[in-house]
């Protein structure tokens, strides 16, 4: 079993103050594959003070050396590129191929991405030729406390970690205690390539534990969150008495609008996106609304693609989904399916328990429901696993209506062969997001949401503001000799 107690503060891996150790489960076998503490106080407040230490040295330090530091993990990448996706199909259950080319490599992505924005960084500039003597300076916000969920680990804590490193702030991670490992081997990464000492810290815990200690820190001057709308919310109340910053990215239940003109492939293609990582993903296309005139065949097309996506384990090499993250996550998704039944939506592929052949592992049938109505809690809940919904819509004024009828707008979608159709639809919809005919936003594009989806702006030049802020100086020197 791997042993991986210690915390990454001040530059070095210390033991807990406390012990309390946390088993990590593999969510294929159900087993214990590792052993990690979780902080306390002490060890929270060990951290903040070495980031609080570092800071002034860190923030002084020129942009273009905090550059080469960053771009020295990169150099990292490589060599440890296997360790995470290893770690990450471990702690989470991600089949081993989603692993190595979609879960590791989210972080070479935005790290380039980051690299691209920084260089057009002004972090002094005039405000304008009627008011020359004001300047703007870009400046780091301070200390900061990263809180990031299990579901694509290293995405989240790249798109939190280099932004703020390369802003000027130091930082105490605290990652999933569901999915600490990849973690780990990131904060070795980061040693390695000679970030200096407490400019990066890595503190494990739980949500009521270091979670909500670096969310009431005095010392602390923002939190950037990544997880559950609940705890989004408990986060901004906690953070609320010292008035941090807090930057939330949150749930969805994204709507996925469907035309006729689209064909059978938008369907597939929405049916596997849903799917993907076993449906755990915030922008997950969730609810597919479907013209009336291609509803039925949509769902026999979706029921197909359901049937056809296989399950099976983490560490076997392929296309299928694996696991659910936990037996709790089991539990909810199961529940929901069954609400689903009850409520009266049409099952028409998967369905409760346990894929066949199965007997152990948190695997979920591919599941797919129609004739789903607005106001079933399949239609409003974010489920998390690999659950959808249809519906039907009569025109684009009702598809509208239902696709913006949710109190989370994170993505939303669009498949259409009319392009005018598709660009009037993008407009109207509410969501920081709008996917259209499967093409991926361009690199550097700001994710993030609207309402209950949190409002933060992650990746590239929107990423790197979260962490500045912008000082306004009047009285600038002009003249030297003045
Ligand atoms: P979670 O909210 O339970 O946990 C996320 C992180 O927050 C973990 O590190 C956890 O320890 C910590 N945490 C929990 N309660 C806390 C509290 N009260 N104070 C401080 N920290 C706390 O969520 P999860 O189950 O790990 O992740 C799944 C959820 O995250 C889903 O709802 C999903 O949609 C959302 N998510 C959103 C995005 C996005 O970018 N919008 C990305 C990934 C996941």
């Amino acid at each position: 079993m791997i042993e991986k107690r210690d915390f990454y503060i001040d530059g070095r891996w210390s033991a807990p103050a406390r012990p309390r150790d946390c088993q990590v489960i593999d969510p294929s076998t159900e087993e214990p594959c590792a052993v990690i503490s979780l902080g306390d106080q002490a060890d929270t407040d060990a951290a903040v003070a070495a980031a609080k230490r570092a800071l002034p040295g860190w923030r002084a330090t020129p942009p273009a050396e905090r550059r080469a530091v960053v771009e020295r993990i990169l150099e990292q990448y490589e060599a440890r590129e296997e360790d995470l996706a290893q770690a990450m199909s471990r702690e989470m259950g991600a089949p081993i191929d989603l692993a190595r080319n979609s879960q590791a490599t989210a972080l070479p992505y935005h790290l380039k991405n980051f690299l691209r924005a920084f260089d057009e960084v002004e972090w002094l500039r005039p405000l304008g030729d009627h008011a020359p003597d004001t300047m703007i300076s870009m400046e780091p916000i301070g200390v900061v406390g990263l809180i990031t969920p299990w579901n694509w680990p290293m995405n989240q804590v790249t798109l939190k970690v280099i932004p703020a490193l390369l802003a000027g702030c130091t930082v105490v991670l605290k990652p999933s205690e569901e999915a600490p490992l990849s973690s780990i081997v990131f904060a070795e990464m980061l040693d390695a390539a000679g970030v200096p000492a407490g400019v990066f810290n890595l503190v494990n815990g739980d949500g009521a534990g270091v979670g909500t200690q670096l969310s009431t820190h005095p010392d602390v001057e923002m939190i950037s969150f990544t997880g559950s709308t609940r705890a989004g919310k408990a986060i901004s109340k906690a953070a609320a008495e010292t008035l941090k910053r807090v930057t939330l990215e949150l749930g969805g239940k994204g709507a996925n609008l469907v035309f006729a003109d689209a064909g059978e492939k938008a369907v597939v293609r929405g049916v596997r996106h849903c799917m993907q990582n076993t449906g755990q993903s915030c922008n997950a296309p969730t609810r597919m609304l479907v013209e009336r005139g291609f509803y039925d065949e949509a769902v026999e097309i979706a029921a197909r693609t359901a049937q056809e996506t296989a399950v099976g384990p983490a560490s076997e090499p392929g296309r299928h989904i694996g696991p659910l993250v936990n037996k709790a996550q089991w539990e909810k998704v199961q529940g929901l399916i069954e609400t689903g039944i009850k409520e009266g939506a049409r099952l028409v592929a998967g369905g409760p328990g346990l894929p066949e052949g199965v007997n152990r592992g948190f695997f979920v049938r591919p599941t797919v429901f129609a004739d789903v109505t607005r106001d079933m809690t399949i239609a409003k809940e974010e489920i998390f696993g690999p659950v959808l919904s249809i519906m039907p819509f009569e025109d684009e004024a009702e598809a509208i209506e239902i696709a913006n009828d949710t109190p989370y707008g994170l993505t939303n979608y669009v498949q259409s062969a009319d392009p005018a159709r598709r660009n009037r639809l993008a407009l109207a919809l509410h969501s920081g997001m709008v996917e259209m005919n499967g093409k991926p936003r361009g690199a550097g594009a700001p994710f993030g949401g609207v309402k209950l989806s949190g409002r933060a702006r992650e990746g590239g030049a929107w990423g790197l503001e979260e962490f500045l802020e912008a000082k306004a100086i009047s009285g600038w020197g002009l003249d030297a000799a003045e």
